[in-house]
This record gives structure tokens, C-alpha cells and sequence, in this order.
């Protein structure tokens, strides 16, 4: 599944800061149901990432159940997912929609619904790539700019952040343009791996995500000579041209 920059920019951050500030873990789950069991309260990320597939970049990013046809799960995913282990050794998750200042939910849309459902779902019963917890619950993060568009839905998260309230409490997270920067730049080297990860015996993927992966390089190279260049190495597949071009100019 594709994530847009723009989600990446806001999410990623937050994921980061979860794994090395445990003040920050802390006060997230001092926002949630959780906050009895937030001090003390591991978080597994590394768990989780051995869990998912071998290709997948991030530890948190965009869960999905592959079985259930559930109204949870059916054709949804959690933006983030943190699952932590509290001092007790009980595991419970985080399920977090990160809406960026652009996004709006869908006017007949069942996102923020499918939320509480989805996470109820999985405690207990986690899908094959997620590690089992027993408890579970929500959080919408998105700009407060935009909370009064997202009137109808908010109530079905059991928790609401700002991307203000959180810059608030700690300014590094999203102070530093350089990390928004390093998170569209990977956004882009991920989806362009995928393409060569076809030319070594992976599933195909399909051609509107290479078509896709052009315009991200149409639209972030800074000279005609690197765009041409990338262009050429991503018709070849020639992943060692291409790997310099990424990681080095775009
Ligand atoms: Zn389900």
C-alpha cells in the first residue's frame, strides 16, 4: 500500500519520537486509556517489525489484516500502530489515524468508525503480522486548524492530538524542517526500491506505481540532468545508478 508524503511527514516523527523519548511515550499514553499503565510501559518496535514481512521499512506503519472481512478491518488501515508491554507484561496497542492539515475523511466514509472496531478485533485476536495484545485503543492526530471539519468523526476515536498541542510539549518533534525533508526523501527512495525489488524475483507490482514513482521524481528532482538520469536508471531498472540519484540528489 502507498502512503503519501504528506501522512509520512506527520506520522513519521511521531513514530521516531516514541522509540527514543520515553518523556514523549509517556505523555501520549497519558492521553489515552492507557495512562494508569503508561509509566513503565515498553515500547515493542522491534517486536513488531520482526513480525511484519521482510520488505516493510517501518515498524508502525500502515497495519492491515489480510483475512478478516470484518467492518474494522475490511479495506482499512492504521496509519500507526504502537504496540507497548506495561510493567505488568500485558501488551496493548495504539491504533493512530494521522490526518496531515490537507486530508479529510470521506462525507460517507466508515474510517473513523472502523477505528474502534478494528482495534477491538485485534486484541486478542491479532492478524498474522501484528504481535498479540489483549487491550486495545484509538487516536486521531491531525492540525487543529482542521478539527471543526472533522466534527462528526472525532468521536469515534478514543482519544483527539494536534500536531500543535504535540509541537507544543515538545518541539522537536516536528521542529526541525530537516525531518519532514529526510521523511519525503525516504517516502520516495522506498517507492523507487520497490520497482527494483521487481527485478529481483518479487511479485510484480503494478505499472500505474511505476508511472507513480516517475512523478515523485518528476516533481523532486532539482536539475533536468538528474531527472533524466533517474529516469533512464528507473527504465533499465539499474538499481546501483539509481541508488546514487536517490540517496544523493533527490
Ligand atoms: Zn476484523
Amino acid at each position: 500500500m502507498n502512503y503519501g508524503a504528506s501522512e509520512l511527514k506527520y506520522a513519521k516523527p511521531v513514530a521516531d519520537e516514541l522509540v527514543v523519548n520515553p518523556e514523549f511515550r509517556r505523555w501520549v499514553l497519558s492521553q489515552t486509556k492507557f495512562a494508569a499503565r503508561a509509566v513503565g510501559a515498553r515500547l515493542l518496535h522491534e517486536e513488531m517489525l520482526r513480525a511484519r514481512s521482510k520488505t516493510a521499512k517501518f515498524w508502525w506503519r500502515s497495519h492491515y489484516s489480510e483475512k478478516c472481512t470484518c467492518p474494522g478491518c475490511r479495506g482499512q488501515e492504521a496509519d500507526l500502530l504502537a504496540i507497548f508491554e506495561d510493567a505488568a507484561g500485558e501488551r496493548f496497542a495504539l491504533h493512530v489515524e494521522v490526518k496531515h492539515p490537507g486530508d479529510s475523511f470521506k462525507v460517507d466514509g466508515h474510517q473513523a468508525e472502523a477505528y474502534p472496531i478494528r482495534a477491538r478485533c485485534w486484541a486478542g485476536d491479532a492478524p498474522e503480522k501484528v504481535l498479540g495484545h489483549s487491550d486495545a485503543t484509538t487516536m486521531l492526530l491531525c492540525s487543529a486548524s482542521r478539527l471543526g471539519d472533522y466534527e462528526q468523526h472525532r468521536g469515534h476515536f478514543g482519544s483527539v492530538l494536534t500536531f500543535e498541542t504535540v509541537a507544543g510539549q515538545f518541539p522537536g518533534v516536528y521542529g526541525h524542517g530537516e525531518v519532514a525533508e529526510i521523511a519525503e526523501r525516504e517516502t520516495i527512495a522506498g517507492s523507487l526500491i520497490e520497482v527494483f525489488d521487481t527485478s529481483q524475483g518479487l511479485p510484480p507490482i503494478p505499472e500505474w506505481q511505476v508511472e507513480f514513482n516517475k512523478q515523485m521524481i518528476a516533481h523532486h528532482c532539482t536539475s533536468e540532468a538528474q531527472k533524466a538520469a533517474a529516469m533512464k536508471a528507473l527504465d533499465a531498472r539499474d538499481r546501483s545508478a539509481f541508488d546514487a540519484i536517490v540517496y544523493t540528489t533527490i
